[in-house]
């Protein structure tokens, strides 16, 4: 088990239940805009946000930042150390630092020692695209190694200034390296960590490249906070990251969404009643499962074994909750209506009990 680190409230490591987070893609500096994106993010259930501080313009917007939202905010810095005191002066929870590019010990130590006095937690956030070149192998290139040895240097530097509060991240973008990499550091340190691909890609491709490495991760009991890396929306990231917990079962919150692949069996068009339905329900945080099956031959069993269930027909379809029928024949024109409809009713209901 791994160590627990306080972030502003929110723990991680230690067996707290595994956070997610995910990282504003505002400029930091326009502080209603970046505000904003994080009260969509939060909507969406992240416990933690990161934002950038690439100068000293984003570490001005902090405060204001800060005051303004109510997740626990961290500070992403790179390249200068000065950053990152301006930082914790504005009253950040944690600190991203780069091993990479802030590699003086003496400019280290330094935001250990005020991070201490602070309070706040430091994630040291090693990336396969920013190691420092002693870290490279002999061509020049990343490796699992360096990966390690570049956290450890910078660990045992925090370590030396009596600082350990520490959370440990080594994200790659080849996902066996991210892999070996958690495995390798975890036999290290205690220390809780981060886990992501990084760069991973678009919404598509990143979801299930982060799905195939954390999943490993995860199902090996490593990682005790993520950031699913999504180019596009930061709120994709954090629907990414809940269903990749709660595949595994680690996690759950809002829609639990199974539906059938469709054949030619199917006599109703699910996959757009799929997608109405989803959209409508976004907004739904408490854990309720959902499956919406086109016919019979699954549909019975499966719509037993969730919270509300569909089993369609003809140009229609039966709405069950709990596995008894709720409304029977519903033309397909209002099924995702009363589809949503169900749901939210059995929510209340739930609610109510
Ligand atoms: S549940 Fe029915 S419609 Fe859906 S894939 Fe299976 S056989 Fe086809």
């Amino acid at each position: 088990m791994t160590r627990r680190v306080n972030v502003g409230g929110v723990p991680i490591g230690g067996g707290a239940p595994i956070s997610v987070q995910s990282m504003t893609t505002t400029q930091t500096s326009d502080i209603a805009a970046t505000v904003a994106q994080v009260a969509r993010l939060e909507a969406a259930g992240c416990e933690i946000v990161r934002v950038a501080v690439p100068d000293m313009a984003a570490a001005e917007a902090l405060p204001a930042i800060r005051k303004a939202i109510s997740i626990p905010l961290v500070a992403d810095i790179h390249f200068d150390y000065r950053l990152a005191l301006a930082a914790i002066r504005a009253g950040v929870d944690k600190l991203r630092l780069n091993p990479g590019n802030i590699t003086d010990p003496a400019c280290i130590a330094e935001v250990a020692e005020a991070a201490a006095s602070a309070g706040i937690a430091i994630r040291v956030g090693a990336n396969s695209g920013s190691l420092a070149p002693l870290y490279l192998d002999a061509h020049g290139r990343a490796s699992v190694a360096g990966m390690v040895e570049s956290a450890l240097h910078e660990i045992r530097i925090l370590e030396r200034q009596g600082f350990e509060a520490i959370v440990v991240s080594l994200k790659a973008t080849d996902v066996r390296m991210t892999i070996d990499a958690y495995r390798a550091i975890a036999r290290e340190v205690d220390y809780p960590l981060h886990v992501g691909i990084t760069e991973a890609g678009t919404v598509w491709e990143g979801a299930i490249r982060s799905a195939v490495g954390l999943g490993v991760l995860f199902a090996e009991g490593l990682g005790d906070t993520v950031r699913v890396s999504l180019a596009g929306d930061p709120v994709e990231e954090v629907r990414a990251a809940y269903e990749i917990l709660r595949s595994l079962g680690l996690r759950s919150r809002g829609l639990d969404l199974h539906v059938c692949p469709t054949c030619g069996r199917t006599g109703i068009d699910l996959a757009s009643i799929a997608g109405e339905v989803r959209t409508a329900l976004a907004d739904v945080a408490e854990p309720i499962k959902l499956a919406l099956m086109g016919c019979v031959v699954n549909g019975l069993g499966e719509v037993r074994d969730a919270d509300v269930g569909l089993v369609g027909s003809k140009g229609q379809g039966s709405i069950y909750v709990a596995g008894e029928v709720v409304a029977a024949a519903v033309p397909e024109v209002e099924l995702a209506a009363e589809i949503v409809r169900v749901v939210r009713g059995t929510i209340a209901e739930r609610k109510h009990a």
